[in-house]
């Protein structure tokens, strides 16, 4: 595991809000400023550039105060490129969503899907889909309902503060055609711990490893149990065609065994796992046969947080929903 100083050398990754800004103006007015040779592209993920670990005060930098740029970690964008293609007017759900980086992320894929974005020119409002973005804490709620305002999605997403699990499409037709899902559920975090710093606060990050206390893994077993109960309820919606799961944490307790628990019920539902951005080398431990469709993100590795994420694609109906 990484020490806190090793996760400073990551890069500071940004994600272009493609509801205000292209990518390309995005990166021409950011190469102006920190210079060419210090700005890059990343090669895998198109809306996001890459600025050298040593820039600080992002959160000072122009773009970033006016939304067109969102300080967002390369493995926290993967979702919603996962989800990819999304259609034109398709209505999505993103199950957790605060504070809502990946929500808006998603608001400018969707809008992109619908034929541009504010940024390229005028797309048409009236066949842009639009997104339910749930949470269940209040505070959390908040920021989300901050973050869509202050990325110009609020015409995109309809934020929701409840339970996604109590989210029932027989009661509530409108979700009945949902389209999609991004589920990012409640996690350890241990993927982001040298981040978050707990190494300074003493605390050990424990990974799978011998160490883990006892009381650590019955937290993580409480979360896999909750996480498996979303990822059940996500694929049961009657009309979902796409479904991403994801965590940041590197457990395989939360990651693989919770796709593994529901791999039979979702093949009945006539779910398949699809290899998840096929470019990615790191793929899920091989744990099942068909592990290499899995993501995962090596802190030590790959320079951005550890993360997981796996994606299911309705390739038939063969019974219906509960
Ligand atoms: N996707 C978010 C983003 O990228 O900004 C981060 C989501 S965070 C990993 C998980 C979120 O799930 C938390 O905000 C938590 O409040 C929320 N949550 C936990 N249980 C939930 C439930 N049953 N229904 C809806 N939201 C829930």
């Amino acid at each position: 595991l990484l020490s806190p100083l090793e996760s400073k050398t990551f890069p500071k990754y940004l994600r272009v809000n493609t509801l205000k800004i292209s990518v390309d103006e995005a990166f021409q007015s950011l190469s102006a400023e920190y210079g060419a040779d210090n700005v890059k592209r990343n090669k895998y993920l198109g809306d996001v550039l890459e600025l050298p670990a040593s820039v600080t005060d992002l959160y000072s930098q122009r773009l970033v105060r006016n939304g067109s740029v969102v300080q967002q970690g390369l493995s926290s964008c993967m979702p919603v490129h996962a989800l990819e293609p999304l259609q034109k007017s398709w209505c999505l759900i993103d199950a957790c969503s605060a504070p809502g980086n990946k929500t808006t992320q998603l608001a400018a894929h969707l809008a992109m899907a619908s034929g541009g974005s504010n940024a390229t020119g005028g797309r048409d409002q009236a066949a842009v889909g639009k997104i339910f973005a749930f949470d269940l804490d209040p505070n959390r709620f908040e920021r989300l309902k901050k973050n869509v305002r202050h990325c110009g999605a609020g015409s995109i997403v309809l934020p929701e503060l409840r339970d996604f699990l109590a989210v029932d499409h027989r009661k509530e037709k409108k979700f009945a055609a949902v389209k999609a899902i991004l589920l990012d559920p409640s996690c350890s975090g241990s993927g982001t711990i040298h981040s978050r710093g707990d190494y300074l606060l003493g605390l050990k990050a424990s990974d799978s490893s011998p160490q883990q206390s006892e009381s650590d893994k019955r937290r993580v077993d409480t979360l896999a149990s909750f996480q498996e109960k979303c990822l059940r309820h996500a694929l049961n919606f009657p009309n979902v065609e796409r479904v991403v799961y994801s965590t940041c944490s590197i457990h395989v307790r939360e990651n693989e065994t919770v796709v593994a628990s529901v791999l039979a019920e979702a093949e009945r539902l006539g779910f398949q796992l699809e290899k998840a951005l096929p470019q990615w080398p790191r793929r899920g431990y091989p744990l099942f046969e068909t592990c290499d469709k899995l993501v995962r993100v090596n802190p030590n590795k790959d320079k951005s947080d550890g993360f997981f994420l796996a994606l299911f694609v309705r390739k038939q109906k063969t019974a219906g929903p509960r």
